[in-house]
């Protein structure tokens, strides 16, 4: 066995354990994140082929500086970047992995900001990192199934109250602060939202979207819920108006604690985040909620893995 067939025999937890040196290192990144993508098949982006390899320096006889491959087939060059949410950047690989092993690792998230200073990066270059992370981490629309079983569902307010609103007593319903849908199966996966309203149609419209009909919906006395009990197996709620949290296994617990840690999260971290960019730091929260029981490894590859055949739909200037 080569050396390099020996590199691709690693188990995961030798991978994992290689997370540090590729944040660290340019050649150490760029490696470990080929192995991510081909393992022991490096292939031509381009056509398939698997007859590539990676392009030497004329001078050194090192690896090219640009770490190119190249395709006899095709003879098309090509990089580990391209097709991923880093093709358009020049930001190095290793920052690039230290984002993704320290966003899929943060309970409460991680800011540009704190990225900027750790990375040595600009501002901009951070913030670009982490659209594009939060971008990877968001739920795949064609493979979603619907959450089943019991399924808690709830809306919550975030941010800060608007002057106006101080010393009215408007606290949840009936102010313009973001409304973040939530529908947390139990012991399961959740799906988050930034909701116009809480009208009856607006909030059924989501929780038809998210839940199968065999589900027990659960949730408070709130009208905007009432009548899912037609559409779904059955329909619970909890009366919090009259003190009654639990009756039984008729709680809503699930759901506001997943609440409970969005607003620390975004007043601890983020401090403010406008209503135009919540949804981007949804993904990323649900990803947190939905992969919480593998090790800090696991979420990081699974997160990096995402990154592949993803591509921002919007511009934003390369950085
Ligand atoms: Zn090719």
């Amino acid at each position: 066995m080569t050396r390099k067939e020996r590199k691709h025999q690693l188990s995961d937890s030798a991978v994992v354990e290689q997370i540090p040196l590729a944040c660290s290192n340019e050649l150490a990144a760029v490696e470990f994140l080929e192995h991510q993508r081909w393992g022991a098949n490096p292939c031509c982006v381009h056509c398939g082929s698997v007859n590539v390899y990676k392009m030497a320096d004329a001078k050194t006889g090192e690896r090219n500086s640009r770490y190119l491959w190249r395709c006899k087939d095709c003879k098309e060059q090509y990089t580990v970047r391209i097709g991923t949410v880093y093709e358009e950047s020049r930001i190095e690989l290793r920052h690039w992995c230290y984002t993704f092993w320290r966003a899929a690792t943060s309970k409460k998230g991680v800011s540009a900001l704190e990225i900027k200073r750790q990375c040595q990066i600009s501002y901009k270059s951070a913030l670009f990192l982490m659209n594009r992370i939060r971008f990877a981490m968001a739920p795949d629309q064609a493979s979603k199934e619907p959450l089943k079983g019991d399924v808690e569902v709830d809306e919550v307010y975030l941010g800060a109250r608007r002057p106006r609103f101080k010393g009215t007593g408007k606290i949840g319903r009936g102010t313009d602060r973001p409304i973040v849908f939530a529908a947390v199966q139990r012991y399961g996966q959740i799906r988050r939202r930034v909701v116009p309203n809480v009208h009856g149609e607006t909030l059924k419209q989501a929780i038809r979207e998210e839940i199968d009909r065999s589900a027990r919906i659960i949730s408070d006395e709130f009208g905007s819920y009432k009548g899912l009990g037609k559409e779904f197996a059955a329909h619970e709620t909890v009366r919090h108006a009259t003190g009654e949290y639990v009756r039984g296994d008729v709680h809503t617990n699930t759901v506001e604690s997943s609440h409970a840690l969005l607003k620390r999260s975004i007043v601890g971290i983020y401090h403010n985040i406008s209503r135009e960019y919540l949804h981007r730091y949804l993904w990323q929260a649900d990803f947190m909620w939905n992969a919480r029981k593998m090790n800090d490894g696991e979420r990081t590859i699974l997160a990096i893995k995402s990154a592949e055949g993803k591509r921002m739909m919007y511009r934003q200037p390369a950085v």
